[in-house]
């Protein structure tokens, strides 16, 4: 099993585990709901346990079933193939973008065109694999100008950096001023898709 394998696993195990839980959570509503229904409702304190124990079980199913789908999403987005044809090894060096606007340059394994330390990193949000450190930009607003800033480093995959990319140049089309702590080549390097995301 390799890297890719061992992610599409991962999320079936997380499917699997979520759906438990969630149907769990739906088998305890049901038994408070029949208790709640043997309760004479003038019994106001018995009543009021178990409509809250039940409010809660409800909450917790709703947010079960929203991370549910999710899983269940980025399963049915997650294809093998397509994954390997796009982490394929590309000269031996691993492509990882670094902070410093580089690549990582460590030699590939497992026929990734990753290195060891950059393999099998996968987006949270996205059913991809992490290419890099990026840098989203924002203006911020103050009694002295509007000034670009950056955020921390992200971890990006590649929809994610396109994304990221395309809201930084939105942000800054309103107009901003740039000073040291977000000087122009800054700017210019956290605009620019990397030459072979063109
Ligand atoms: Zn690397």
């Amino acid at each position: 099993m390799d890297y890719i394998e061992r992610e599409r696993r991962r999320l079936e195990i997380d499917l699997h585990v979520l759906t438990r839980r969630w149907h769990g959570t739906l088998s305890r509503m049901f038994v408070l709901r029949g208790r709640l229904d043997g309760i004479d409702p003038t019994d106001v304190e018995a009543f009021s346990r178990t409509a809250n124990a039940l409010g809660a079980f409800a909450n917790d199913a709703t947010s079960l079933k929203r991370d549910v789908d999710k899983v269940r999403r980025r399963l049915a987005s997650f294809d093998v193939d397509a994954q390997r044809r796009a982490n394929a090894d590309v000269d031996g060096s691993c492509r990882y973008l670094t902070i410093d606007g580089g690549r990582c340059g460590r030699p590939t394994v497992g026929g990734s065109r990753w290195c060891g330390r950059h393999v099998g990193l996968w987006s949270d949000n996205m059913a991809e694999h992490i290419i890099g450190e990026w840098r989203a930009l924002y203006v911020e607003h103050g009694p002295d100008g509007d000034f670009a800033r950056s955020t921390h480093v992200l971890r990006v995959g590649v929809s994610e950096l396109r994304a990221t990319v395309d809201e930084s140049r939105r942000e800054l089309a309103q107009g901003y001023e740039t000073d040291d702590l977000c000087p122009s080549a800054e700017i210019e390097c956290w605009t620019t898709l990397p030459e072979d995301l063109t």
